[in-house]
């Protein structure tokens, strides 16, 4: 066996293959070498999702003639640094260039403030051609063309020309936040075409994230121990089908890590469920010795030296800044009437009592439970099944409350008036209307009631004959592992043999409940979030799963002292303002704005 040193030609495809995974990576590397080449203005062109071309053009400060043969050598850069922590630059390996050159034909044409005219060289996968004479202005413009075009293999693996053109517009807006006094534009035959003028951190936020963004985020800035953490987080009510809309910059630096993600799902779970995900955009600043965002070139990852630090300092400022904006929920979507329903002021007048009405309201509610009383309280849902033909009001739509009730005009919403469409209950406050949304307010109340009794053991309803589950054996498994915390909710079950579980109780605070569907998503919130995640972590989604199938459905026509009862208990559960879903459990709408819509 003899040993030989590679060829330069075969180590940069091989370094290649750590860079440059597609053609989005090619993009994050060309940008990088812009910003750091202090160009103030960026424009990316790309055709095919960036498979036959990635054009960029900056003005930064160029690359001289002698020097245009060494940027594409390996290990060649201008950034050098001792120290590997104190890294000023985006780049600093010099491996990007040549990197690109071997796996597609690039081309750089350059030209510094001080020289006359401006030079090209190519590099055409792995031969360079000589430096030619080239007429450019100031700056440096890449092009990269037939990316894999000598590595069949690697272009195979590829996905659309769409989801290539999709990943290079996420790339190249985290950039654009992270600099937001560059001036960036991006075009091509595969794009629509984005442009974003130079300005400050909120202006570039509104036009990468949008204006309405701005309008429904928080503002976060907090400091533990030397971690900054500044940005905009929006509002629970304002939520994404996905997580691309989460930025993270750690140092400045565009990152895209799982611990990040994690604590923001953890900071969101008490208001967002499953497969709705926060719209938000985060810098994380500390000392260069606290974090290494270099651990792979490609890759967004970054180590944090005290992880769990950071992830409280994520989990607390977000959670703390959704509670202090109280029932604020989304603007979205607002006409001119619907912005004159407003989501309903904060209950601060309530702040200071309402943990211990909760827990009292909370365990009258408990005492009260049982199938013999039945005096117009919440449970009435459950246990009294014979109120829904006997308070049919003569439409079989509405339900009309006369009379007036002045007392409770004074409650924050107000007294009962009418039951509409079967799931909305206007009430009349002292100096409005409000209209509450009779479902998405249920499930608020039993999940902070579930939550509420973590603690403690709550009750369940004996079924009259156990319910016999069939499950692969390790979704078995799964639930009779978490079994003792689902039996604290009252849900208790046991292995039934083979492949099956029994259920014998389901928590009372449900009412009837579709055992087996219950069960199943149960299953599901297991399968995914494994063990990995402390109790009470998990108790929390155990909770919103079981609430949202205990909730009052829309279509339950409800008796005047039923909807009242709604509203009291709203009045006294902490972050009712909202579902779990995020959507808005009530709106109100003043008096003044009333009159304002009629011209008064
Ligand atoms: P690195 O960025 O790690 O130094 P690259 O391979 O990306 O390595 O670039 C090599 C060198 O080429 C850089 O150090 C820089 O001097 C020069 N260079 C690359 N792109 C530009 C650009 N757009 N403007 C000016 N100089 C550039
Ligand atoms: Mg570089």
């Amino acid at each position: 066996m003899n040993i030989i040193k590679l060829s330069d030609s075969v180590i940069n495809q091989i370094a290649a293959g750590e860079v440059v995974e597609r053609p989005a990576s090619v993009v994050k590397e060309l940008l990088e070498n812009a910003i750091d080449a202090g160009a103030s203005r960026i424009e990316l062109t790309t055709a095919a999702g960036g498979k036959s071309l990635i054009r960029i053009r900056d003005n930064g400060k160029g690359i001289r003639q002698q020097e245009l043969k060494l940027a594409v050598l390996r290990h060649c850069t201008s950034k050098l640094t001792d120290d590997l922590l104190d890294i000023k630059t985006l780049g600093f390996r010099g491996e990007a260039l040549p990197s690109i050159g071997s796996i597609a034909r690039l081309k750089i044409s350059s030209r510094t403030a001080l020289s006359e005219t401006g030079w090209e060289i190519v590099v055409d996968n792995g031969s360079l051609i000589e430096p030619a004479p080239s007429p450019v202005n100031q700056g440096t413009i890449v092009e990269v063309s037939d990316i894999f075009i000598k590595t069949p293999a690697r272009l195979k693996f590829l996905k659309s020309d769409r989801a290539e053109a999709s990943a290079i517009t996420d790339i190249f807006k985290r950039m654009a936040l992270a600099f937001p006094h560059i001036h960036f534009s991006a075009s091509g035959s595969d794009r629509s075409s984005l442009d974003y003028p130079a300005g400050n951190l909120i202006t570039r936020i509104g036009q990468v994230l949008g204006s309405e963004f701005i309008d429904n985020a928080l503002k976060i800035e907090s400091e533990r121990e030397g971690i900054e953490l500044t940005g905009l987080v929006g509002l629970p009510t304002y939520n994404r089908g996905n997580a691309l809309h989460q930025y993270f910059f750690v140092n400045g630096r565009p990152v895209r890590d799982k611990q990040l993600l994690g604590a923001v799902r953890g900071a969101y779970s008490d208001f967002l469920p499953y497969g709705r995900h926060p719209v938000l955009s985060l810098f994380i600043d500390l000392p260069p010795n606290e974090v290494d965002v270099n651990v792979h070139p490609a890759k967004a990852d970054v180590r944090f030296r005290d992880a769990s630090l950071v992830r409280g300092l994520i989990v607390g400022s977000i959670k703390r800044a959704i509670l202090d904006a109280g029932h604020r929920s989304s603007t979205e979507g607002g006409t001119k009437m619907a912005a004159a329903f407003r989501p309903g002021r904060p209950q601060s007048r309530n702040a200071n009592h309402s943990a211990s009405d909760f827990d009292k309201n909370f365990s009258a509610q408990w005492n009260q439970f049982s199938p013999q009383s039945n005096n117009g309280n919440l449970n009435d849902y459950h246990t009294n099944s014979s109120f829904e033909e006997a308070s049919f009001a003569p439409s079989g739509q509405t339900e009309i409350v006369d009379g007036e009730t002045p007392s409770l005009n004074s409650h924050p919403l107000g007294a009962a008036r009418a039951q509409l469409h079967k799931n909305y209950i206007v009430s009349q406050t002292e100096n409005g209307l409000v209209i509450v949304d009779q479902h998405a307010a249920h499930e608020r109340i039993v999940y902070e009631a579930f939550k509420k009794a973590f603690d403690k053991q709550l009750p369940s309803q004996i079924l009259l004959i156990p319910e016999i589950i069939d499950l692969p054996e390790e979704d078995v498994d799964r639930l009779v592992a978490a079994s003792d915390d689902f039996s604290k909710l009252g849900l208790k079950l046991e292995k039934f043999g083979q492949g099956a579980v029994a259920v014998r109780e389901t928590p009372a605070l449900l009412g009837e409940v579709d055992t087996k569907k219950l069960v199943l998503d149960l299953v599901d919130e297991l399968a995914e979030w494994g063990n990995s995640n402390g109790l009470s972590d998990r108790l929390e989604y155990v909770a919103a799963t079981m609430a949202c199938h205990g909730s009052v459905r829309s279509g339950r026509i409800l008796k005047a002292d039923e909807m009242n009862a709604l509203l009291r208990q709203m009045e006294v559960t902490p972050n009712s303002g909202q579902c779990n879903h995020g959507r808005p459990t009530w709106v109100e709408l003043d008096l003044k704005d009333i009159e304002r819509l009629f011209g008064r």
